[in-house]
This record gives structure tokens, sequence and C-alpha cells, in this order.
């Protein structure tokens, strides 16, 4: 189709790469976001090889590749440091194509704005709702502005209030049982290896290290705890050394480093595999069409394989609008729901939610020479539109 008007709402890592696809796509796109100034949630996250795929298609590939760790080993060890596994990504690139690149959120952000152009981004627009007809749709702003376009794309991420236009219902979000705390920190050899992801677990926990570029390890805790608990940044030192007491000492080290005001604590949500993502022409994208425990790292990485798949659906077919966006939902729905669904049941895995469970994988991983775990993350990654 050509000459689409496409409006976008939300301004996150889906929202992004979707008005990049679509105006490389040759469509005139306005994206809209609530906030007053665009800081993502959350320090880092790794863009596997399908999420990267995505932005190499999109021209961002040195960029990206600029931005990224060097992350060359991953690295299982028992909570005292003893190592479980270690073994090269070498195999899993070499399948797949391209190297994964763990980046700091903010870097990735930028680059997506930078390429996209901000004067495509209106801030300060709180989308409170859409409206369609037969010929357009339009996003209503809660101070009264309107955008109507031949579509609108829902990326308004998991809190999504578009979700219930879409859907006919409210659609809850369900706490996966854990607490995640997430920042950046400067690497260091007292940390562990500069190109290494280090994974430590025991005791239905995990506390990780993943290099992203500009010289930092982006790190995260993982805790099992009940949901609404209070807390103080302040705090957040002395309560992570509580839960990780007796953890070896590059933990100790990194408990010692992290800023607390800059440490991000986030209770774990997904929601329920959806039963449609369009409705007419309004399509759900990114976590508003499907939120996922991050146990994969694939919630960003599928929110950009929607942005391409929406964008070519749009561009190869010429029936109509509502057409090409019942193509994307039924390329879409699959995909998302097996990796909401798989991610789910890691997230269980690893918390301990069955304690029989989590002492099997210890006790693989022990076992593991790093095959298994390449295999099954290249398959998810060869699943994807781009192969
Ligand atoms: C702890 C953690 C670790 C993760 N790690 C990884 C990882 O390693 N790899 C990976 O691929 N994914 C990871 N994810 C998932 C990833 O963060 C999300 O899938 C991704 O951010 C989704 O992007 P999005 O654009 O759909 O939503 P968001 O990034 O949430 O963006 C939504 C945007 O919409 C705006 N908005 C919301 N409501 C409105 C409204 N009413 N009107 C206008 N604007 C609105 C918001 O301000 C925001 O800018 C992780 C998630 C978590 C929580």
């Amino acid at each position: 189709m050509e000459q689409l008007k496409v409006i976008v709402v939300g301004a996150g890592m889906g929202g992004l790469t979707t008005a990049l696809a679509l105006r490389q796509a040759g469509f005139t796109v306005e994206v809209y976001d609530r906030v007053p100034e665009l800081r993502p949630a959350g320090a880092g996250v790794s863009l596997w090889s399908n999420g990267v795929k995505v932005l190499n298609r999109l021209g961002l590939g040195p960029r990206i590749a600029a931005a990224g760790g060097q992350m060359q080993r991953v690295s299982y060890r028992a909570s005292d440091g003893r190592v479980l596994c270690d073994f090269s990504l070498e195999p899993l690139i070499e399948r797949v194509g391209q190297r994964p690149y763990p980046v700091a959120r903010t870097d990735l952000q930028q680059l997506l704005l930078d390429a996209v152009g901000a004067e495509h981004v209106t801030l300060r627009a709180n989308c409170v709702h859409v409206e369609q007809d037969a010929a357009s749709a339009t996003a209503v702003f809660e101070d009264g502005r309107r955008a109507t376009g031949d579509l609108v794309v829902a990326a308004d991420g998991t809190h999504s209030v578009l979700r219930g236009s879409v859907l006919g219902r409210l659609a809850t979000r369900r706490y996966a049982g854990y607490v995640n705390w997430n920042g950046l920190v400067p690497q260091d050899p007292e940390l562990g290896p500069a190109t290494t992801w280090a994974i430590y677990v025991g005791q239905h926990q995990r506390a990780s290290l993943m290099p992203v570029g500009g010289g930092r390890f982006y790190f995260f805790f993982d805790v099992p705890l009940a949901a609404g608990l209070s807390w103080n940044p302040g705090d957040t030192r002395a309560e992570l050394a509580r839960h990780f007491a007796g953890w070896a000492l590059p933990i100790q080290r990194l408990i010692q480093r992290i800023d607390p005001h800059t440490t991000n604590r986030i209770e774990i949500h997904d929601v329920d595999p959806l039963e449609r993502l369009v409705n007419g022409r309004v399509a759900l994208l990114g976590d508003a069409a499907h939120t996922t425990t991050p146990d994969l790292g694939q919630g960003g990485c599928q929110a950009m394989e929607d942005a391409w798949v929406l964008a070519n659906t749009l561009l190869t077919t010429n029936i109509g609008v509502e057409d090409a966006l019942g193509r994307y939902e039924a390329a879409r729905l699959p995909r998302t729901t097996e990796v909401v669904q798989r991610a789910r049941a890691r997230a269980d895995m690893t918390h301990g939610i069955d304690p029989a469970k989590t002492r099997a994988w210890y006790e693989e991983l022990e076992r593991e020479d790093g095959s298994r775990i390449l295999q099954a993350i290249g398959n998810t990654i060869l699943a994807g539109p781009l192969g």
C-alpha cells in the first residue's frame, strides 16, 4: 500500500522501531508519548540476534555494534562462585549469523530516536483512547488533541490503556513471583571478565553481570518475594547484602559498588497470551501485545520483530489496512504466545516455584557443556521473521 499515515502511540523500543521501519517503507508516521522526556525504564537489555537482525535490516548495524557489549562467553556459577559450566557463544553466532549485543537502554533509545528523527515524536501526549471508522483511526489524547491516520499502532507498553480497545476487555498483569534489581556499574576484573556473561545461581535467586558498551556491566539480581513490599532506595545495598549473604566475592563487591539511587527495583509481571492483537485499524505491538517475563531476554526483541512484520505486511499487500493488520496478527500471535509461555516456564524453573525443578536445573547446569543452552537460544532466534 502506498502513502499511508500511521499514528504510533508509545516511543519505547517497540514504537520507535516501528516508526523507523514504517518511515523506511515510505509511510508518514507520527509518534506520541505521554512522558515529558524519553527515559527508558531499566538499565540494560540483551538484544539477541533476532532483534539485532531487525536493526541491521533498518540500517543501524554499525551503530548497534558500537553500542553493544562484546559478550563472548557465558559462565554459570554456583552462589559460592564454583563454575557450573562455562562456554563460548561462538557456535551460536556461527549458527544464526549474527552476534547478540547487550546494550544500555539509554544508548538504544537514543540510537532509535536519532534514526526516527525527534521531530516526528510528540511528547506530553497521553493517549486515553482510540476511535475508528471505515476509513481511518484516531488516537485521542487527555488534553483533547486528536491524531488521525489510516491506522493506529498501540505500542504503549505493559500497562497499555489501548489494549482494552482491541480486546474489548481488560487484561490483567500476573505477578511472576520475584523481584528484579538492575543497573549499570563500571567494568572491573574484580567483578569478572569484561567479555563474559556471568550468572550466579542458588537459593532460587540469581545474580548476573553482562558486558554492555561504554566499559560497563549491566547487572541484575532476582529474588523470589511477595508482591507489594515496601522498600527504600537507600536500603538497597543492605537488602541485597541480606539476600545474597555468603555468595561469592564478586557478588559482594558488586553490591557495594551499585548506585542505590540509579538501581531499578521491579516486580516482574507477565500477561496471559492475548486472543487477538488487532481490532480493525488498531494494532497492539510490543509489551502492549505480549508482556513476557524477561527470562528469555526476548520482550524487546519480539517488539522489534513485530515492527518489522507490521511494516512488511503494510508494504507488500494492497487489499487494505484491515487485511494487512490481520496478516500481522496471524504472523505474530503464535510466535509471541510461544515466547511468553516459554519465558514463564523458565521463570518458574529458575525461581523455585517447584523447588524440585529448580534443583534439577542446578544439577543439569553442572552436566552442561553449553550445547543444549545454545541450541535453545539459537532455535528462538531462528524462528524469527528474519531467520
Ligand atoms: C527486568 C527486565 C529485563 C528485561 N530484559 C530484556 C532483555 O534482556 N531483552 C529484551 O529483548 N527484552 C527485555 N525486557 C523486555 C523489554 O524491556 C520490553 O519488552 C520492551 O521495553 C517493550 O518495549 P515497548 O516499546 O513495547 O514498551 P515500553 O518500552 O514500555 O514503551 C512504552 C512507551 O509507551 C509510552 N506510553 C504508555 N502509555 C501511554 C499513553 N497512554 N499515551 C502515550 N504514551 C504512552 C511510555 O511512556 C513508553 O515510552 C526486559 C524487561 C524487564 C522488566
